[in-house]
């Protein structure tokens, strides 16, 4: 093999410029190690040469173990609520930030390890990942994207040669992802714990850079810091809400200032609509279920206020109350971004009155959770009752009278199939799909995830020969389990 050596231009500019938030480290020795995917076109966003990244500097680069010259890879502090529980001490356990890049459209992205091994912040795990894991977090990731959900993204997973301790012993890797940053409401947990003012504000001063550049000019910089966070929020979580995403893990050092979807732990998309729907093996109380997410991002981002207070007004009460105001603006926007996704999901004309929509939308939802309809393959069928042939998708109701009823009343608006076709995907990462692949990788054959990629990547387009990855899950699939820290 040739080696080309590794020119990635990385920057050290969290590790300098918040040497209270970042130790400097190291990735763990790789005995084997292997590229399993590696994302060709977002290392080409990146000005990375995707050839030169296969080659041996290139995997270590990706595995943490050599770094380029000018580079400071650091594990990154920070705090959080667990489950409603404060943690002040969480940090990068088994990540590296390598450091930042700057993409094509010159925007600053992190690159970021995780699986990489033990850091000073690991306390009792083993600083890895296993490769079934870190290849789900790579396929859902690049789905989201694919779907339009603003979301870290993958750029490779390197299997290391190593065992690691689960409830068996499986295959090692590492994934590399890249986000907007990795600043999180738990970074933020993190810096006012420290009783620094200094330094949250410096750590302000750099998400309003990096982020929400407009807060910039705000007369109150730091609460308007704080209303595009809530903002960026309100639409992520709607956009979840829209594809029948359910996050899982909604901790508070898993929630981002960027507004991307960060760590693919224990996620999953729904099947039936169900707002009830809970996948997590540890989530018993269903704080975290697919209808709560709404509710607990506003939650988290009570706690990110908390932080921002003493940069909001000097004095504690004012800043309460302004905070308390701007966190309002949560439902106002979530409210509009999900009733708009939903009007394009039913392919309803603009300038539709509003309550008619609304209601639709409603009405629909009810026959959706009382029929226990798919979601994703349900709004798909509804495209084809807009073109005149409804037998896809009644055929998915109990209630026949209860839904030609609606269809009627839909039908009457005149929607539009086109438009509905570019809002409804017809390929999702389904839970057995993405089972099935991860087995087989973790048993040595990458055939089924290369395939899933190429599926989920055009979510929208209906392509012949792909019917099964349209299909839910086959009965016998049971009742889906996803767990945390794998
Ligand atoms: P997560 O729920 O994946 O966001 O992780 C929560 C915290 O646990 C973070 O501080 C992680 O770095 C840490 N963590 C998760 N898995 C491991 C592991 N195998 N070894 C060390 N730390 C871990
Ligand atoms: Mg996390």
């Amino acid at each position: 093999m040739t080696t080309t050596p590794v020119t990635a231009p990385l920057s050290n500019r969290f590790a300098a410029e918040f040497p209270e938030l970042a130790v400097p480290w190291r990735g763990e020795e790789t005995p084997d190690p292997n590229v399993l995917v590696l994302n060709d076109l977002l290392a080409a966003d990146l000005g990375l040469d995707a050839a030169a990244l296969r080659a041996p500097d290139g995997v270590g680069l990706l595995t943490g173990t050599s770094v380029p010259p000018d580079a400071t890879p650091v594990a990154q502090a920070y705090a959080g609520h667990q489950f409603g529980g404060y943690s002040p001490r969480l940090g990068d356990g088994r990540a590296l930030l390598m450091g930042e890049l700057t993409d094509r459209e010159g925007r600053l992205r992190d690159l970021h390890l995780k699986g990489s091994g033990r850091t000073p912040f690991s306390r009792g795990g083993d600083g890895l990942a296993a490769v079934g894991p870190m290849l789900r977090e790579y396929v859902i990731s690049e789905a989201m994207h694919a779907l339009g959900v603003p979301t870290t993204r993958s750029l490779a997973v390197v299997a290391t040669g190593r065992d690691v301790r689960r409830e068996t012993m499986l295959p090692g890797a590492v994934l590399a992802r890249v986000a907007g940053s990795h600043l999180r409401v738990g970074t933020f947990q993190f810096a006012a714990s420290t009783g620094d003012v200094g330094l949250l504000r410096r750590l302000a001063d750099h998400a309003i850079e990096r982020h929400h550049p407009t807060a910039a000019s705000a007369d109150n910089p730091y609460r308007a810091l704080f209303e595009a966070v809530v903002e960026a929020q309100a639409d992520l979580v709607a956009r979840w809400m829209l594809i029948g995403f359910v996050h899982g893990v909604m901790n508070t050092d898993n929630m981002t200032i960027s507004g991307e979807t960060i760590d693919y732990g224990p996620c999953a998309f729904i099947e039936a609509y169900d707002p009830g729907a809970v996948y997590s093996s540890i989530d018993v109380g269903g704080r975290y279920a697919y209808g709560n997410q709404a509710a607990i991002a506003q939650w988290n981002l009570a706690r990110f206020a908390e932080t921002l207070l003493p940069l909001i007004a000097q004095d504690q009460d004012t800043a309460v109350e302004l905070a308390m105001e701007s966190l309002g603006r949560f439902a106002t926007r979530y409210t509009a971004t999900y009733a708009a996704g939903l009007q394009a999901k039913l392919g309803l004309p603009v300038g539709l009155e509003d309550a008619v929509a609304v209601k639709l939308g409603e009405e629909l939802l009810d026959l959706l959770h009382s029929n226990h309809v798919d979601w994703t393959s349900g709004f798909r069928a509804l495209a084809s009752a807009a073109r005149g042939d409804a037998e896809p998708f009644r055929g998915l109701f109990v209630d026949l009278a209860a839904i030609d009823e609606w269809l009627l009343r839909w039908q009457a608006v005149g929607p539009d199939p086109v438009a509905m076709d570019r809002a409804n995907p017809i390929y999702i990462p389904r839970n057995h799909l993405v089972e099935e692949a991860l087995d087989a990788a973790t048993g040595g054959d990458l055939g089924p995830v290369q395939q899933l990629l190429q599926v989920i990547q055009r979510p929208f387009e209906e392509r012949p020969g792909l019917e099964r990855y349209a299909k839910p899950a086959p009965d016998d699939f049971g009742r889906y389990t996803t767990y945390c820290g794998t």
